[in-house]
């Protein structure tokens, strides 16, 4: 893989202030992330895992440290990124292409070529016979599969995923983990997942980051080298005899107790 870096958090702290209590939600926090690689965040709740994807967007400014994305300093949100977020978002009034060209609309893009551009895409995706439909009609999936191509049309640098599957039911969960994880694969795009789901960081991701419990700090990082006959999709990772070894690595570290 190509090693550019193309996110760099440098020492990062995150203190959040309210009128009780001052949180120290992130500690230390230094990372690379590199072009083309998708890159799992996993860590107990309230670690700041949702914080660290708002300091990399340009959401919120850390408290002290710098972020650079291609090398420029985050200052202010960026533009080329793309979320993906465990609620879909879709608007219920508007239909499928409709709301997969919304972003270029509001950025003024919006013409016959790209719109000819979503409706491929959403076909690529399994949804041409589905544009003209609403939300509601939709199972939980396909919705999540519209979200996903109304981000790529617009052609981020940077996805940032957040618990976007959680919300589905099991075998759905499977099945659109799967997909999104080849076509982000087949776009080479960077991707930073942040999930609670051990096995679903495993199977996407090239690294992974695990997090200690507030103040969150990162406590490892691992690399997923996973061998597999024939084509290495997601589901099929899952098979892999390293499989387990990472699983109880990760669970170990991540040292989660039942209260
Ligand atoms: P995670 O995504 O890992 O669950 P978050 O980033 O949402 O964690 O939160 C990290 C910590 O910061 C939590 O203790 C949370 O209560 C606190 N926190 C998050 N956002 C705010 C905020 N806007 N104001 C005050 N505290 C916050």
């Amino acid at each position: 893989m190509d090693k550019r870096c193309i996110v760099e958090l440098n020492n990062i702290n995150m203190v959040y202030h309210t009128l009780e209590e001052e949180t120290l939600a992130l500690k230390d926090v230094n990372l690379e992330i590199y072009d083309g690689e998708l890159i799992g965040i996993v860590g107990p709740s309230g670690c700041g895992k949702s914080t660290l994807l708002s300091i990399i967007a340009g959401l919120i400014k850390p408290t002290s440290g710098s972020i650079r994305v291609k090398g420029n300093l985050v200052e202010k949100p960026l533009k080329n990124i793309g979320y993906m977020f465990q609620k879909d978002q879709l608007f219920d009034w508007r239909n499928i292409i409709s709301n997969v060209v919304l972003g270029l609309e509001i950025q003024g893009r919006l013409n016959n070529e790209t719109l000819e551009e979503a409706k491929e895409l959403l076909e690529n995706y399994g949804l041409g016979d589905f544009l003209y439909s609403y939300p509601y009609q939709l199972s939980g999936g396909m919705r999540q599969r519209v979200a996903l191509a109304r981000t790529m049309i617009l052609k981020p640098d940077i996805l940032l995923l957040d618990e976007p599957f959680s919300a589905l039911d099991y075998q759905t969960r499977l099945a659109i983990s799967d997909e999104v994880g080849i076509i982000l694969r087949e776009n080479k795009k960077t991707a930073i997942l942040v999930t609670h789901d051990i096995a679903e960081a495993i199977s996407l991701c090239d690294r992974i980051v695990i997090m200690s419990k507030r103040p969150g700090t990162i406590k490892d990082i691992i690399d997923i080298n996973l061998t597999c006959e024939g084509e290495s999709t997601p589901i099929k990772l899952r098979e892999a005899p390293e499989f387990r070894h990472y699983f109880n690595k990760i669970w170990k570290e991540l040292d989660i107790h039942v209260q």
